[in-house]
């Protein structure tokens, strides 16, 4: 089965297998093994597959303190907790600050930081250097295309000028160094729009040296207008949702949400303005239980609605350096 050939994931057996084969290995954290902490909500593109353009709430950057707080609870009690800094935003627009933003949370502990980004800002100044002099395990590039016309066609607003040169230059520099961190993945949302073009896609990231990881496309919950024929709605069939289980998700105003696709905010579980990131994962144990124990009438609304959890298992490339890899990852190339 490849993502590929768009696979409606109820409808598809070994897909339904595989959603339970990663159901059976969630299990109860103490601290969440993932953070994803939105370090700014701004975003300067539009993708067809995205709902920003929808966005009600602010777009403004994270205040640094909020941050500095954040990374040294991580630093302290759970320094390998995988820490994302970015959740519906591009983290490239903070510029230098996030370097320095990113050197913080290494002073502080933090060992596991994974970055998101579309780079489209990647050749300005001197990214591509910081990138590789940052503290980054891994930095995962969203592409989506091999063609211009479709990567700006679904990457809208981006351009394949400036955003395939500077990925493929990363590439480069880095191979020259030698550099084991940050390993380079090339990301690929499979759309109808793209899906022939992922095995050029593989082809040409692979011979810059780069990974690549393909992914089922996402609804973002069921709150917004993207929707994809792959997620089904109202089957009988549901398992308990590994981001409710092992992520944990702040918004640019400190605020804890569902989960890493609650965009909107629509449902809360205190501020770690005020709470420890302990005490904010304690309050959404109740969702994680009724996830397990497949108490559906007890989630919360977002959740009840939601097809996203179908998506579980993106495709990686075979491990190629230890630490490069989700925490739940084992010896698969499926996570
Ligand atoms: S079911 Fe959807 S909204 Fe709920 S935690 Fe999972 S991905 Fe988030």
């Amino acid at each position: 089965m490849s993502f590929t050939t768009l696979p409606n994931h109820l409808a598809d057996k070994a897909r339904r297998a595989r959603l339970l084969e990663i159901e059976a290995r969630l299990t109860e954290h103490a601290f969440p093994p993932q953070l994803v902490i939105e370090n700014t909500s701004w975003c300067n593109l539009t993708c067809i597959h995205c709902s920003h353009s929808e966005l009600k709430r602010a777009n403004r950057h994270m205040d640094r303190a909020l941050w500095d707080r954040v990374v040294t609870e991580v630093g302290q009690v759970s320094p390998d907790c995988e820490v994302w800094p970015t959740f519906y935003g591009e983290a490239l627009l903070l510029g230098n600050e996030l370097w320095d933003r990113l050197d913080y949370a290494a002073s502080v502990g933090c060992r596991n930081l994974v970055l998101n980004s579309n780079g489209t800002a990647l050749g300005s100044k001197d990214n591509i250097e910081r990138v590789l002099a940052s503290p980054l395990r891994r930095f995962i590039l969203s592409l989506d295309g091999f063609k211009r016309e479709t990567f700006e066609h679904i990457r809208r607003k981006a351009k394949w000028d400036r955003v395939y040169p500077a990925v493929t230059e990363l590439c480069r520099r880095r191979k020259e160094r030698g550099q084991q961190f940050p390993a380079i993945i090339a990301q690929f949302t499979v759309l109808p729009d793209n899906a022939d073009e992922a095995e050029a896609f593989r082809d040409y990231w692979h011979q810059q040296g780069a990974e690549v990881k393909i992914r089922p496309m996402l609804e973002w919950t069921a709150t917004g207008s993207i929707r994809t024929s792959t997620i089904t709605h109202g089957d009988d069939f549901r398992i308990a949702c590994p981001w409710a289980n092992n992520t944990m998700a702040i918004h640019q105003d400190g605020k804890v949400v569902t989960c890493a696709v609650d965009y909107e905010g629509l449902c809360t579980a205190g501020n770690v303005a005020e709470l420890s990131l302990a005490e904010c994962w304690s309050r959404l144990a109740a969702n994680r239980a009724a996830h397990r124990a497949h108490r559906w009438a007890e989630l919360p609304e977002i959740c009840r609605g939601c097809g996203d959890w179908q998506t579980a298992g993106a495709e990686y490339d075979p491990l190629r350096v230890e630490g490069t890899r989700p925490f739940w990852f084992g010896n698969s190339t499926k996570d």
